[in-house]
């Protein structure tokens, strides 16, 4: 057999480079992306790999594809397709022209009811599919974890595997038909073969090509019988016993052969596959989920092969270390707590989940009493926990799909590596290989955590690894003997060893291991028939370099932040592990030149979970623009990038890393929702801070930063200030001198700021508190200070008819400035000078201490303000007075609803005109869990429903939406859903947002006055 001519790269040449870039530029509609940064957020996936692509090309539709496949042909440059780029293995690294679907080529393209299929652009996500499907009675029942990110085609691609497989079985289950594009060019439909063809092969090529195929499966048929994994769960290699199935669940019900199911698990190595023809199944009518708890690891492996018996949809496990990552988790926490049994004292050391779906519920309820006799039978009575409601069913799937996630938010530089995370075994074998399995890893020096398919034999377990560390007894050398002696377990007890996630670069040297040298001939045979120029996707399942090459490592051997002298305090992140433990040394020991910021960076590992449409907030901007360098992982990648040299000289000053960060609106949703804490609104004020100091600081910036400090004198004149938008034509001018939309009012200044009610405040309230818990400081935000003073009056005269002798937050006596008004700092952090972030921040310390020290609560209403006092202040190295203060700064809401929680509340209120109130949280609301305080406090007027809208920013984000040049995307955010939902209420709801520019959006978007909480209570008040 003649090898292939490799597929020249590019790498060294960079005016081929260009020139293919120009080419394709002139041709496609679509983006085409060549620059270092746009390649370096291509460059990774979920893997721990690192290459960097030829460059990008984001296509239009349909024809830029096959576009840029002649044009790369014409190259000799290889091809990458890609999804979400949310495998695990390396599929989606590579010296090549990435072709991004997920994009553009998202669409429906036919639907058949009667037949149960659909036909789909490989660029749509599978939750979006679901989604249009749901009306229809209808699903893609190959429910991956990522869900919310995978895209049809990639999980063609990597033959994905859901929770569910043993009722469903996996990608190639399900998959009818495929209409490829061969690197030559040729356009075909794969789909049933033989007799059973539905169409004819379009052209002599591919015909030539289906009986070559049949050749080798035929005389190959002997070996395929003797070596191939028999069990459900094998994705390595090649499909090559698609004409003569091994699996225990055939391909085809019937038997028949479908050539398209010898693409499905080809990642990418064979043809680019333009179109999915998918078999769809029907919603199950009701589920129930019974949550066995279990007393050890062990008794939860050994009790699968019984419970798969009763005929589950699923059977998933969750060990001890999961529940306790869960558990730690504010947003999962009482989820998983209500699904354990503690008893006699004892943990539950692990827990199963097992669904039984079905069409009547009362019948699925009489199975889950079968798994409780069951359980019972097999020594463990009373350790079910039955939930037969959806809500609380798909909260806790929620937390078993973001198993892998939440462990991998571990600081330091040891990981959970992916390389033998899915090995599949057949069950009754489970208990003895996990068993074995969890004592190689503590031979080297490491653990693992296990979670996942119980069902079919594939547990998730990633030992971690610290893949920076070279040399014997490194991370790499231990990758590779762990690798060894789990393989052989795999043989021993006849598994798969790529049971999930697919081959890639971490474990395509292991398809000969897995197949032998016979079968590894015979698939290098089918890449050539289909590709003879090796442009697939090179190197993945045949021909493959080594796992452990360092050289393809995203921390490879000289990978070095460069020292940074940073404006906060990263020391958090910057720490070592032990892989044993877990454990983490003190802050600041961690050895990291950027001082933590370059291992907070790197705590993105790619998984992709930022690429989200669904409930929460991260991350709005790419909600909107869909674009890589938009998501929260394009940025840390990026920052990554610039931190260790990779993107040349001067990276942190580049306007291309501006432009990264430009669309990133600091609303601190990924701090909360990103599994690992990449927290990308700190990270844009520290990147600012060293922007700054390159480039002047434009003059609608300092307007913006400054305007605590000149508020106080704007205020005296406020037609003055309310100018702009009387003016005819001033508006326009600020667009051209400022760069403030023109298609924006601005918020409106108030002649009679709050802090100028009572100007004794503070320091005249009757000296210090009383002691009695009565004593409250209000804390008066710029915001609503200036333009809605009567917000803070509103919560006075709350607080007051409360019982609370309020004090008004002001400077200390000894102030340099004791008549200006006290500030957070938060616009000075928004455009990184934190420096003046931090004076302001001292000045309120030094205003705020003694009344905290004294335990008093500091409670404001604005919570981009009030809650800076719990984030940011911590990392302005301001000490034990930040973490003070820190702890005794709540929102209005959250102080109310903690004095009701205690008992402490009276608060005589009466019903409103209003039946019913729609809340909107503010992002920095939901960072914090504090959105639920609203509906707490609102719930005590009487007769008032609640409901919160389900919607992520608003997008405003302070300056943000004023900003001429994102004017557009600002409103888009808010169209995502915010503005239709405000639009839908009726005339005599009341709308709630906590937000000034919350509010300023939906003004501007549905001209609806949406109020503070404090004024809605206000009206409430008994006494009013
Ligand atoms: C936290 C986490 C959890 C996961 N859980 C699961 C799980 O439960 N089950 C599971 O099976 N996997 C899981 N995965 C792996 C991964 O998410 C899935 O394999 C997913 O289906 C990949 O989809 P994608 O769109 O990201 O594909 P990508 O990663 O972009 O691509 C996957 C492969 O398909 C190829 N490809 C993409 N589009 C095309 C096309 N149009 N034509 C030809 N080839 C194409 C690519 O070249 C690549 O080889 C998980 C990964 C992570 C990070
Ligand atoms: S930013 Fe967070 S959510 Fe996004 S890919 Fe990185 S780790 Fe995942
Ligand atoms: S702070 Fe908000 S906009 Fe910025 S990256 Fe995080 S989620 Fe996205």
């Amino acid at each position: 057999m003649n090898a292939p001519a490799p597929a020249r790269a590019l790498r060294a040449a960079p005016l081929e480079r260009s020139r293919l870039a120009q080419r394709l530029r002139r041709v496609l509609r679509g983006d085409v992306l060549f620059d270092a940064y746009s390649r370096g957020r291509y460059a990774t996936d979920a893997s721990i790999y690192q290459v960097d692509p030829v460059g990008v090309v984001v296509p239009a539709d349909e024809a830029d594809v096959v576009a840029a496949i002649d044009l790369a042909r014409e190259s000799r440059v290889p091809i990458l397709p890609r999804g979400g780029g949310t495998s695990q293995c390396g599929q989606t690294v590579g010296e090549a022209l990435v072709i991004d679907n997920s994009r553009h080529l998202n669409k429906v393209v036919a639907f058949d009811p009667e037949a149960m299929t659909v036909e789909v652009q490989p660029g749509i996500v599978l939750d979006h599919l679901n989604a249009w499907l749901r009306p229809r009675g209808l699903w893609y029942p190959v429910d991956v974890s990522t869900s919310a990110q995978a895209t049809l085609g990639g999980m063609a691609g990597n033959n994905s595997c859901g929770s569910r497989s043993i009722a469903y079985g996996n990608m190639v289950h399900n998959v009818l038909g495929i209409e490829a594009v061969l690197s030559d060019g040729t356009t075909e439909y794969f789909g049933p073969f033989g007799a059973d063809a539905t169409r004819p092969m379009a052209s002599a090529r591919t015909g030539d090509l289906v009986s070559r195929l049949f050749g080798i499966a035929a005389r190959e048929r002997d070996e395929i019988a003797r070596v191939w994994p028999k069990v459900l769960r094998r994705v390595g290699g090649y499909n090559l016993d698609v004409f003569h199935p091994q699996s225990e669940r055939p391909y085809t019900a019937d038997g028949s052969v479908n050539l398209a199911h010898l693409l499905v698990g080809s990642e990418g190595t064979l043809a680019y596959f333009r179109r999915l023809l998918l078999k769809l199944s029907p919603l199950p009518a009701a589920r129930v989920l019974g949550v066995v708890n279990f007393p050890s690891f062990h008794a939860a492996m050994d009790s699968a092969q019984h419970i798969v018996k009763l005929g589950p949809s699923a059977v998933e496990l969750v060990d001890r270390t999961m529940i306790e990552l869960s558990r730690a988790n504010p947003v999962f926490r009482p989820t998983i707590e209500s699904a354990l049994i503690e008893r006699d004292g004892r943990a539950t050391e692990a827990i199963l989940l097992v669904e039984f779906s079905g069409e009547r519920h009362a019948e699925l309820l009489a199975r889950l009493g079968r798994l409780v006799e069951l359980m019972g039978d097999l020594g463990l009575p009373g350790s079910v926990v039955e939930l037969a409601d959806d809500g609380r069913q798909r909260a806790l799937w929620e937390v078993r799909k973001a198993g892998l996630n939440i462990m991998m938010s571990l600081k330091g530089d040891g990981k959970p590596v992916s390389f033998i995370e899915d090995c599949a075994v057949p069950l009754e074998h489970l208990a003895e290989y996990t068993a074995r399995l969890t004592g190689v890893f503590a031979r080297h020096g490491t653990k693992g955590t296990w979670y996942a398919h119980a069902s079919v034999g594939t547990l998730h377990v990633r030992p971690i690894l610290d893949m920076r560390q070279g040399g014997p007894g490194g991370g790499t050398a231990k990758m590779r003997a762990i690798a060894e002696e789990a393989s052989a377990m795999v043989r021993e007890f006849k598994g798969a060893y790529s049971g999930e996630h697919g081959d890639g670069l971490v474990r395509s040297e292991w398809v000969a291991w897995q197949f032998g040298p016979r079968l590894t001939r015979a698939f290098e045979e089918i890449k050539d028939l289909f590709d003879p120029l090796g442009l697939m996707n090179p190197g993945k399942i045949v021909r493959p370099s080594r796992m452990d090459d360092s050289s393809l490592f995203r921390f490879r051997p000289g990978y070095a932040p460069a020292p940074l002298d940073t404006a906060l305090d990263w020391s958090a992140w910057d720490v070592h592990n032990d892989p044993a433990t877990e454990r983490t040394t003190a802050p600041g020991t961690g050895g990291d030149p950027a001082r933590g910021f370059a291992k907070a960076v790197e705590m993105c590992n790619n998984n992709g979970h930022c690429r989200k449409f669904d409930a929460g907030t991260m991350c709005p901007s790419y909600r909107v623009t869909r674009d890589e360098r938009d998501l929260t992982r394009g940025r840390a990648n990026t920052l990554r990038l610039a931190l260790s040299g990779q993107l040349g000289e001067n990276a942190l000053g580049s306007q291309a890393m501006y432009d990264t960060m430009a669309l990133c609106v600091g609303c601190k949703g990924c701090k909360r929702e990103c599994p690992t804490g990449v927290d990308m609104a700190r990270m844009k004020t520290e990147f600012l801070f060293h922007y700054r100091k390159q480039h002047a600081t434009r003059l609608r910036e300092r307007l913006v930063a400054f305007m605590p400090r000149y508020a106080p004198w704007l205020s005296r004149v406020p037609w003055l200030a309310n100018l702009r938008d009387r003016l005819p034509g001033a508006s326009w001018l600020s667009e051209r001198l400022l760069g403030l939309s023109a298609r924006r009012r601005l918020p409106r200044w108030r002649g009679d700021p709050f802090t100028r009610d009572d100007p004794r405040g503070l320091r005249g309230a009757a000296g210090a508190p009383q002691g009695d818990g009565r004593d409250v400081v209000l804390w008066a935000d710029t915001f609503d200070n200036y333009f809605e003073p009567d917000n803070l009056r509103a919560a006075r005269r709350v607080l007051e008819a409360a019982g609370y002798r309020v004090h008004v937050a002001r400077a200390g006596a000894d102030d340099a400035q004791p008549a200006r008004p006290l500030c957070c700092g938060r616009t000075f952090l928004a455009t990184g000078m934190v420096d003046e972030a931090r004076a302001e921040a001292r000045r309120t310390l030094a205003a705020l201490v003694p009344w905290v020290q004294r335990g008093v609560a500091v409670v404001g209403l604005e919570p981009s303000c009030l809650l800076t006092m719990r984030d940011e202040f911590l990392v302005l190295g301001l000490g034990d007075a930040a973490e003070a203060l820190a702890s005794r700064a709540m929102l209005f809401e959250e102080f109310l609803a903690r004095e009701h929680a205690a008992g402490r509340l009276k608060l005589a209120l009466r019903a409103l005109p209003q039946a019913r109130a729609l809340l909107h949280g503010h992002c920095h609301q939901k960072a914090f869990d504090a959105v639920a305080p609203i509906r707490t406090v609102l719930g005590l007027i009487p007769s008032l429903k609640v409901e919160t809208i389900e919607s992520s920013c608003c997008g405003m984000a302070g300056a943000f939406g004023y900003e001429a040049e994102h004017h557009d995307v600002s409103v888009r955010m808010g169209e995502a859903a915010l503005l239709p939902a405000v639009r839908a209420a009726g005339p005599d709801d009341l709308v709630v947002a906590d937000g000034t520019s919350c509010r300023h959006q939906i003004a501007d978007g549905a001209q609806r006055q949406a109020e503070h909480v404090a004024r809605v209570l206000e009206r409430a008040l008994a006494q009013g």
